[in-house]
C-alpha cells in the first residue's frame, strides 16, 4: 500500500449502540476491531485512519460500553467493540455487554472480518479466545494485531511473534506486529481491511 492511498483516512463517525436495536444498518461490509481493555484497540484504530481522535483513547480501561460504528464509504464502515478483561465491572453490566457481543455475531451479515488486537507482552485470554469461537462459529475470518510491538527488543519480539504464530496456527488467516508509537504495521493492516472490504 502506498502511504496515499489509505481509504480510511476518510472515515466518519456514524454512531454508538447499546442494544442490538441501534447497530447501523446492515448493509454493505464492514470489519470489526476488538481486544482486552487497554491493549491499544482505539490508538490502532486511530493510527489506521490517521485520526487523532476518531476512537476516543480513554484513560480509564473499560468505561466505554457500546458499539461505536465508523463509515469509510456509504457502505463500507469499521466497527469498534468494547473492550474486554477489565476488572471492576458488576455482572449485569458483563450480561448485558455478552448480549450484545453476541447478537452482533450471530447476526451481522455485513460482517466481513474480525480485527483480534493483542499485547506482544501478554499471553492470550479467556475472553479472547471465546472471540475466536464466534468467529468461528459464524465463519468470520479473524487477523491478529499483535501490538505495542515496539516495547520489545528485536529478539525478544521474534519470540514473542513465533509463540503467537504457534498458538493461533490453523485459526485466524493471517497476523502481523504493529506498533502506534512507531507506526509499524500501517500498510499491512490497511492491505488486509482493503481484502475484506473490497476497496
Ligand atoms: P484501548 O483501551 O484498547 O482502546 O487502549 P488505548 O488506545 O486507550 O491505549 C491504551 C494505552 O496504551 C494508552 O496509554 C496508549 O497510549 C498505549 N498504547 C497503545 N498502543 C501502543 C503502542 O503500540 N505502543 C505503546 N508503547 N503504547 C501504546
Amino acid at each position: 500500500m502506498s502511504v496515499d492511498n489509505n481509504p480510511y483516512r476518510q472515515s466518519n463517525y456514524l454512531l454508538s449502540a447499546h442494544t442490538l436495536e441501534q447497530f447501523a444498518e446492515d448493509i454493505g461490509r464492514e470489519v470489526a476491531f476488538v481486544g482486552r481493555s487497554n491493549v491499544g484497540k482505539s490508538s490502532v484504530i486511530n493510527t489506521i485512519t490517521d485520526q487523532k481522535r476518531l476512537a476516543k483513547t480513554s484513560k480509564s480501561p473499560g468505561r466505554t460500553r457500546q458499539i461505536n460504528f465508523f463509515t469509510v464509504t456509504s457502505d463500507v464502515r469499521l466497527v469498534d467493540l468494547p473492550g474486554y478483561g477489565f476488572a471492576r465491572v458488576d455482572q449485569s453490566l458483563k450480561k448485558q455487554w455478552e448480549r450484545v457481543i453476541s447478537g452482533y455475531f450471530s447476526n451481522r451479515s455485513s460482517l466481513a472480518g474480525l480485527v483480534l488486537i493483542v499485547d506482544i507482552r501478554r499471553k492470550i485470554t479467556l475472553e479472547d479466545e471465546n472471540m475466536l469461537q464466534w468467529c468461528d462459529s459464524a465463519n468470520v475470518p479473524v487477523h491478529i494485531i499483535i501490538n505495542k510491538a515496539d516495547k520489545l527488543p528485536f529478539q525478544k519480539k521474534q519470540k514473542a511473534y513465533n509463540e503467537f504464530q504457534r498458538y493461533f496456527k490453523g485459526r485466524v488467516v493471517s497476523m502481523q506486529l504493529f506498533s502506534v508509537l512507531d507506526k509499524i504495521g500501517v500498510g499491512e493492516a490497511v492491505d488486509v481491511l482493503n481484502g475484506w472490504l473490497n476497496l
